[in-house]
């Protein structure tokens, strides 16, 4: 058959799937929501290497919510909040220069500094801590001035219950 794209019996297609799986973290069990894939016709079970990498980011979510860091998606409002590019973000708070498109996608996760900065730029006086950053620094943003109407971020409490699905018996592929 043409286009199969399963590797075990290279007949059949793969088809994507969600569930939540229960990760143990530190005595806790959280939830996360992890991609796989089955075969439409040997039925295998697998988890294809650009689920891996997403599955990856999620976990690193979970993680970081259950450490009471920012995630990723929070990572990215305050950032916007404080109207900086990710660019900026990188000059103005250092980790490196793709540090926030990681951090937002969640292939790292930004150490504890990072996150109290982060923080402490956008609830104490951004304008103060930004302009300080980039004067004592020597970091142009061009933003300069533009801080003064940014809205506090409040992290987002979100209440879930999940269900725990056994997921022992997904293979990675
Ligand atoms: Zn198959």
């Amino acid at each position: 058959m043409k286009n199969s794209n399963c590797p075990v019996c290279a007949t059949g297609n793969l088809v994507e799937h969600n569930e939540l799986d229960a990760i143990n973290y530190k005595n806790q069990s959280l939830s996360v929501e992890i991609e796989y894939s089955v075969c439409t016709e040997c039925g295998e079970e697998m988890i294809v290497p650009d689920q891996i990498k997403r599955n990856d980011c999620r976990i690193r979510d979970a993680w970081r919510k259950a450490d009471g860091m920012l995630t990723g998606i929070e990572i990215q409002a305050l950032r916007k909040q404080l109207n900086l590019t990710q660019k900026e973000a990188a000059n103005l708070f250092g980790g490196g220069t793709n540090a926030f498109s990681k951090y937002e996608r969640g292939e790292v996760i930004q150490s504890e500094s990072m996150d109290k900065l982060m923080r402490l730029a956008l609830e104490k006086q951004p304008i103060v801590v930004l302009d300080w950053l980039s004067t004592h620094y020597g970091i142009q943003t061009g933003r300069t001035g533009q801080y003064g109407n940014i809205i506090k971020f409040k992290s987002k409490k979100v209440d879930s219950e999940f269900e725990m699905i056994d997921f022992n018996d997904v293979r990675y592929g």
